[in-house]
């Protein structure tokens, strides 16, 4: 896939004034709202310029009020002068992956943003980390268990925040979704369904598992994971831990055996809630899904489509729900974590629920693995 280009800078005054109605992002920051303004911004490095980088991480790094980009790091130097000369910073703040270490000399920056290849997560986390940086890791955080606790080991040796790039944690439906589930006037929701698949036609990383540690379960599948956490949970407790007792799973019969060497195709899978919630959830590289319903006795909510940067659309047993949404997800989640480090405070989408997704991911495999098994998920 070709990288999209960097969008044409504009002061972030003439882009704000842009925005629709003032929906601008300072009123989505949750703690943001009544505070002074923040003395200074932080500096993010993002570590990746792909796709994710430059197509969304980049416009949304221009309406961003508590970080803004300081540096790079990249295997393509053209690039990373592309963005030192785009967002304004020397050319001194261009890393390669092999010279993290030397981002430890660089009080501009004060946060890396992991936007490479899933493999390379635990990797770049920990240099980051190693450097004296907290990190945002995009999703999913590793390819194993294993590797998410070496992560969290080195996040927690290096006293560096971590956390994982779930924009849809910071969506305003999302969130009401979540606060409906354990109100009493609409939650439980005890019956989950949802799909996210997208045919894949172009032999890239995501097909392969060296790099990508599995198939369109690690890439898409992990948001319906995400989505039945905030449904089902009704404890209001350990959130990041927050996670279902039970799984089964079965692969689709590969259609392209050539293609998907030695990741799934597609897969089905359910999980139990001790609570006695269900839910029923596909993904696949072969077809075109995006959805997510939660159902309960007093309340449904339907998302269709549910997993986009904007533009979802929901449905309640109410009624439709068209809530404001905040011009960049992105922006939203970059701004509450350059927050919390501001604060001293742990992410509540920390390294601790991407690994407990890892858990669950790595449940669907094994009992995919054994024809079905239901396989209990331990946190
Ligand atoms: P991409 O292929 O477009 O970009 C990957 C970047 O990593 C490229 O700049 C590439 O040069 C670099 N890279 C470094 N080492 C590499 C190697 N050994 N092999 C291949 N590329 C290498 O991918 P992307 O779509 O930007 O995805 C990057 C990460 O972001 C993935 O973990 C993905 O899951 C995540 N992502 C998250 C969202 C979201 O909505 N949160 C959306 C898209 C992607």
């Amino acid at each position: 896939m070709k990288t999209p280009r960097l969008p044409a800078l504009r002061s972030r005054r003439s882009f704000l004034g842009e925005l629709a109605a003032g929906a601008a992002v300072a009123a989505f920051a949750p703690s943001v709202r009544g505070q002074p303004a923040a003395p200074r911004k932080l500096g993010i490095a993002i570590a990746g310029l792909g796709g994710y980088a430059a197509g969304q991480l980049a416009p949304a790094l221009q309406l961003t009020q508590h970080c803004e980009v300081r540096g790079v790091v990249t295997g393509t130097p053209a690039k990373g002068r592309e963005w030192a000369q785009h967002f304004r910073f020397p050319e001194t703040s261009i890393y390669s992956y092999d010279t993290m270490a030397r981002l430890a000399d660089n009080r501009d920056i004060d946060l890396v943003y992991v936007v490479t290849p899933n493999a390379l997560h635990p990797a770049h986390t920990i240099a980051a980390a190693k450097a004296g940086k907290h990190v945002i890791c995009e999703k999913p955080m590793a390819n194993t268990v294993a590797e998410c606790d070496a992560m969290l080991a080195a996040c927690r040796a290096a006293k560096v925040k971590l956390s994982i790039g779930y924009r849809l944690q910071f969506e305003p439906h999302n969130l009401a979704m979540k606060e409906r589930a354990r109100s009493a006037e609409f939650g439980p929701y005890l019956k989950l369904s949802g799909a996210l698949a997208f045919p894949i036609r172009r032999r890239v990383w995501r097909v392969e598992k060296a790099l990508a540690g599995g198939g369109p379960l690690m890439d898409v599948g992990i948001y319906c994971i995400q989505a039945a956490g905030m449904a089902a949970d009704t404890t209001g407790t350990n959130h990041a831990k927050f996670a279902p007792v039970a799984i089964t799973a079965r692969e689709h019969p590969k259609t392209r055996p050539e293609f998907f060497l030695d990741v799934e195709e597609g897969i089905d899978w359910t999980m139990e809630f001790a609570n006695g919630a269900k839910g029923e959830f596909m993904t696949s590289y072969n077809v075109g899904a995006d959805r997510f319903r939660a159902e309960g006795a007093k309340d449904w909510i339907e998302f269709a489509p549910a997993f986009p940067y904007g533009g979802l659309k929901v449905t309640t047993a109410r009624g439709p729900l068209a809530l404001a949404v905040p011009p960049s997800q992105q922006a939203v989640q970059m701004d509450h974590f350059a927050q919390c480090v501001r604060e001293g405070r742990e992410s509540p989408v920390s390294g601790e629920m991407g690994r407990r997704d890892m858990v669950i991911i790595e449940a669907i495999y094994a009992s995919a693995a054994g024809g079905g098994k239901r396989v209990a998920v331990k946190v």
